[in-house]
């Protein structure tokens, strides 16, 4: 009889705490229309990669019945109602089959340790308040969410580009227009499509492609002097 009435008891206080995260006067904050998805899309691809099947299944449990619903992270919920709500098992025998206790309290608790719930008050006939994270308020989700949003173009590569004068198309006009498109060597005139770069110092000799170090040439002297430096190839004429 006792064990009835405690029975009793937890359905009714399934059932309230059921109708007041249904309730409109409830409602706490109105998350953006266009905040809602990006929270969603937060949610799936940083922080469940990051939980454990049950604790996912808890996790977007409660933010339906906090922040979809009410617009609040605030909820309160029962071991034994997430139990019963959350998932069930896959038994095909067992229709009315639910979760252990056990394995939803161990799902608490690794929410609790990931950051992505925090206890927010004391547990009492109703169930525990719990406070629900988003995404971008979990430490480790925001350094993913950060590393996945900042494009990552290494200043040093593109510092590196900017000074290659001899691979970057536009830094190459800049050295045959430096030079009036005339060949270092026989002062040929050339032209943009006939014009070559050649090395002051060999890159063999760990000349770079630095604007001081590349001349504009005719592909004939260019061909011709290989890997000479160009001072040992002017005396030599
Ligand atoms: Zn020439």
């Amino acid at each position: 009889m006792k064990e009835q009435i405690g029975r009793i008891r937890e359905l009714l206080t399934e059932i309230e705490s059921d109708s007041e995260a249904a309730a409109p006067d409830s409602f706490e904050r109105n998350f953006d229309a266009l905040e809602l998805p990006n929270i969603f899309c937060q949610i799936v691809d940083f922080l469940q990669p990051g939980l454990k099947p049950y604790e996912a299944a808890i996790y977007w449990y409660m933010f339906r019945h906090s922040v979809v619903s009410t617009g609040s992270q605030n909820v309160r919920v029962s071991t034994r109602g997430l139990a019963k709500k959350v998932v069930s098992s896959l038994r095909a025998d067992s229709s009315n089959a639910s979760i252990s206790y056990g394995a939803v309290t161990e799902a608490l608790a690794g929410l609790e340790n990931k950051a992505a719930i925090r206890k927010n008050g004391d547990t009492t006939g109703d169930g525990t308040p719990y406070f629900v994270a988003l995404p971008e308020e979990i430490s480790w989700c925001l350094e993913a969410i950060q590393a996945a949003t900042v494009v990552e173009v290494p200043k040093a590569i593109d510092e590196k580009k900017e000074l290659d004068y001899y691979n970057v198309a536009e830094n190459r006009l800049k050295i045959f227009e430096r030079d009036s498109y005339k060949c270092y060597k026989c002062g040929k005139q050339l032209t943009r499509f006939s014009a070559t770069l050649d090395h002051i110092q060999p890159v063999s000799k760990d000349g770079d492609n630095s604007y001081d170090n590349l001349v504009t040439c005719c592909l004939h002297d260019n061909s011709r002097r290989r890997n000479t430096p160009i001072m040992d190839a002017l005396m030599s004429e």
